[in-house]
């Protein structure tokens, strides 16, 4: 089997729910009031909120 490339992740800070690439390239953000859920750090990202699932 593949390796998971994508996070579900839900912001601490409004509980919006979305889904994340695991390696990103710049920070992600949530789409609903721009706090940062992840971050990147060369390989896997840092995940600075809580993760429900691999997608
Ligand atoms: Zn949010």
């Amino acid at each position: 089997m593949m390796a998971s490339k994508f996070l579900r992740v839900k912001c601490r800070k409004c509980k919006n729910e979305q889904v994340v690439f695991e390696r990103p390239s710049s920070s992600i953000k949530c789409l609903v009031c721009e706090e940062v859920l992840a971050e990147p750090t060369g390989g896997k990202a840092k995940i600075k909120t809580d993760v429900i699932s691999k997608v």
